[in-house]
């Protein structure tokens, strides 16, 4: 039966940025599907564990501006639930300056952790997944400035066609080991990331006048295709980024 194929019972997903927003989105949507799912994030995820309850969650406290920790997550997701299935590369910030003065310590910060602690986790991730020998699913978070320029955030930009990129090289490479990489590109959302936006009438204004579907997303939006590419229905889609952005990249 079709539907069978999205459901994740046995699997084990790992989660960043599980506290709040999208982060949290996906460990409910994951977890409704049947998954085990360990939360990370450089705060606890309590929020997120009274929402799925402990049988299905759990967090650890890790800060990915250090990609150091890739190693100590894949190991906390081994010891507490046996296998990693699943990596869903949520967590990420955004630095807005004009680029005429955008400091170097913007620069790295968002690099850091929406890029170089991507790359990390997500190759800790396939390791262990090519010693389990049963493929595994990895999903990063992109954004609709992997398509487009946007305006002040060039630190931001750059990490985020950078995902795109990164997306298709490693599915080029782990194709071999039955492990499908994607990306989510989540359109205007309305979580922290966007709180700046949403309180500049200007910008807010220009921004839902643009979105075809007349609203800004929520963290529910995400969860449809969040379960698709960590489920088996999804195993012949690799490399792709799905925005999910009421039909803004289509404008
Ligand atoms: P958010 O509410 O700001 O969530 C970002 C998450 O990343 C939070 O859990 C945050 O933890 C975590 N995080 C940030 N820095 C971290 C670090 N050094 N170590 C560990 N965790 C860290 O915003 P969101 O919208 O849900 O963002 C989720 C993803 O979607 C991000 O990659 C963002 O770029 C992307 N995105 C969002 C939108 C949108 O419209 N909202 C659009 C396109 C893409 P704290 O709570 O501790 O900061």
């Amino acid at each position: 039966m079709i539907l069978d194929k999205f459901r994740l019972d046995g699997k084990v997903a790992i989660v960043t940025g599980s506290n709040t927003g999208l982060g949290q989105g996906f460990c409910v949507a994951l977890a409704e599907a049947g998954a085990k799912v360990l939360g990370v994030g450089r705060r606890d995820s309590e929020d997120t564990l009274a929402k799925i309850g402990k049988e299905k969650f759990d967090y650890m406290i890790a800060d990915l501006s250090d990609p150091h920790c890739a190693k100590d997550i894949i190991g906390a997701a081994l010891e507490r639930y046996g296998s990693v299935d699943i990596l869903v590369n949520n967590a990420g910030i955004i630095k807005r300056n004009d680029s005429l003065v955008f400091s170097e310590k913007d620069w790295d910060e968002v690099m850091n952790v929406n890029l170089k602690s991507l790359f990390f986790l997500s190759q800790a991730a396939a390791n262990a997944m090519v010693a389990q020998g049963r493929g595994g699913k990895i999903i990063n978070v992109a954004s609709l400035l992997s398509f487009q320029g946007g305006i002040r955030v060039p630190s931001y930009t750059s990490s985020k066609s950078a995902v795109k990129g990164l997306t298709m090289t490693l599915a080029n490479e782990w194709a071999k080991y039955n492990i499908q990489v994607n990306a989510i590109a989540p359109g205007y959302m309305v979580t922290n990331n966007t709180e700046a936006l949403r309180n500049d009438p200007d910008r807010s204004k220009a921004i839902l006048e643009r979105i075809p579907a007349g609203r800004w997303g929520t963290p529910e939006d995400i969860m449809g295709a969040g379960v698709f590419l960590a489920s088996a229905a999804s195993d012949y889609v690799t490399g792709f980024t799905i925005a999910v952005d009421g039909g803004w990249l289509g404008r």
